[in-house]
């Protein structure tokens, strides 16, 4: 039940993350791709996740427990042009520490605006997620802004590119504004989760 979700801790680096113990479900995505929307959805809490204003800038990783030893990671957006090459440089080495690393991390949801999918930064983490075993679910988000002819093509097109990544890739849709696609983003998790 993702209603029940609460927040947990706020950590700065990979090394402040809570015990690796039970199952993680991280998720990531570009700023502005439109990941807090989409947690906040999940968990029907409007607050829960703070949409950004200020894309890229606070690098935490916020925390929350589902229940006891579930959690789900909200990972920093990434891809934001102002940040500094060193600091974008420091949080792609953490970040594939942690794919590779952290054992509890059973998936990674990779959100990408449906009207711009699979760009560089989105693929290089898929391949890293791949590569560390872990299932992955491409959420192409927004799905509101395109009609069902365009939306239906661009979910094909993603599903036929991500075969490329040899892995257990799993591709659907989803709007915060409709819901489509929240059921589906369930039983995805549902199935990590081991629920
Ligand atoms: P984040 O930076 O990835 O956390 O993205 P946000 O959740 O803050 O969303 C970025 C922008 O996209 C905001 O202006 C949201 O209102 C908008 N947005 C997010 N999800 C949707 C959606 O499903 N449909 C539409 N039309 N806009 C959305």
């Amino acid at each position: 039940n993702y209603q029940q979700t609460s927040f947990l801790t706020s950590a700065p680096d990979i090394t402040a993350l809570p015990p690796d113990t039970g199952i993680e479900v991280a998720f990531a995505g570009r700023s502005n791709a439109g990941k807090s929307s989409a947690l906040n959805t999940l968990t029907r809490q409007n607050g829960l996740a703070r949409t950004s204003k200020t894309p890229g800038r606070t690098q935490l990783i916020n925390t929350f427990r589902l229940a006891d030893e579930k959690r789900l990671i909200d990972l920093p957006g990434y891809g934001f042009a102002k940040v500094p090459l060193a600091v974008k440089e420091k949080w792609q080495k953490s970040l594939g520490e942690y794919l590779m690393k952290r054992q509890s991390l059973k998936g990674l949801v990779v959100l990408m605006d449906i009207r711009h999918p699979l760009k560089d930064l989105d693929q290089q983490l898929i391949h890293w997620a791949v590569e560390s075993q872990l299932s992955v679910l491409l959420l192409l988000t927004k799905a509101d802004k395109l009609s069902p002819g365009p939306r239906k093509k661009t979910l094909l097109e993603v599903r036929e590119a991500s075969l490329a990544f040899m892995g257990d890739v799993t591709v659907h849709t989803f709007s915060s504004l409709s819901k489509q696609g929240l059921t589906e983003l369930e039983q995805v998790l549902d199935d990590w989760y081991g629920r």
